[in-house]
């Protein structure tokens, strides 16, 4: 996502400790009793400018969720929306999703949300996407055992490559669509890349994977 360079963004995200979580590695092992509300802790993984976030907060008021963003820069206009949101339910982490580990013990997330990740096409570049092997052990340590993965892009060459990480990895694939938006797939919020890039008649693709019982 590029975004102009907001060089207040730290400043900013430290005023809002309500919403911008500040030293997660003390919270773990503590999750559960971090939001008002005991529930279910759902993360979205490059959550963006956190329009996804926001809605599934207002639409499941009995689950947790946290959006981890690796950049500030895009992190503060998710910040606004919460700001505007006052939702109880909903926080904002600035990370890298490779660090989850640090900030989170064996099943302290019930599910992952991977959203329009960046595809990065060069086989080069192949150890950055978010669906890379090593990425799904990352999620799989931290979440609940049998824990999911929801991932939806309209990047055809990621969906399949990820389709296939998801299966040498052991996966069970529970729910597959080629074009969700001509599916019966129901209560889908849609992202902020979702509606760019639908707008311009590209075909959403959306599954559900399962880590394996181990
Ligand atoms: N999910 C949003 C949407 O659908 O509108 C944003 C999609 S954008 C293409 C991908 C986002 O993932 C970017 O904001 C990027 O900074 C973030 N990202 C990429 N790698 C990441 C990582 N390793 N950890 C956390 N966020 C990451």
């Amino acid at each position: 996502m590029r975004m102009r360079n907001k060089p207040w963004a730290k400043e900013k995200m430290n005023e809002y400790p309500q919403y911008v979580i500040q030293n997660p590695e003390e919270q773990k092992g503590k999750w559960k009793t971090y939001f008002p509300q005991e529930g279910p802790l759902f993360i979205e993984i490059g959550t963006g400018k956190g329009r996804f976030i926001t809605e599934m907060a207002k639409a499941h008021p009995d689950t947790n969720f946290i959006g981890v963003e690796l950049s500030d820069n895009v992190l503060v206009s998710a910040l606004d929306r919460l700001i505007e949101a006052e939702l109880p339910n909903v926080k904002l982490l600035n990370a890298n999703a490779k660090n989850l580990g640090l900030y989170f013990e064996p099943g302290e997330i019930n599910r992952v949300y991977l959203n329009f990740s960046d595809p990065w096409p060069k086989t080069r570049h192949e150890k950055r996407r978010l669906t890379f092997k090593e990425f799904l052990a990352v999620y799989e340590s931290v979440l609940v055992p049998e824990g999911e993965i929801h991932f939806k892009t309209d990047n055809q060459g990621l969906f399949e490559y990820s389709l296939v990480s998801f299966s040498h990895y052991g996966m069970k694939l529970n729910y597959v669509s080629l074009d969700l938006h001509n599916s019966d797939f129901e209560g889908n919020i849609m992202t902020e890349y979702e509606e760019k890039f639908s707008n311009k008649g590209n075909r959403i693709y959306r599954c559900e994977v399962q880590f394996p019982k181990r």
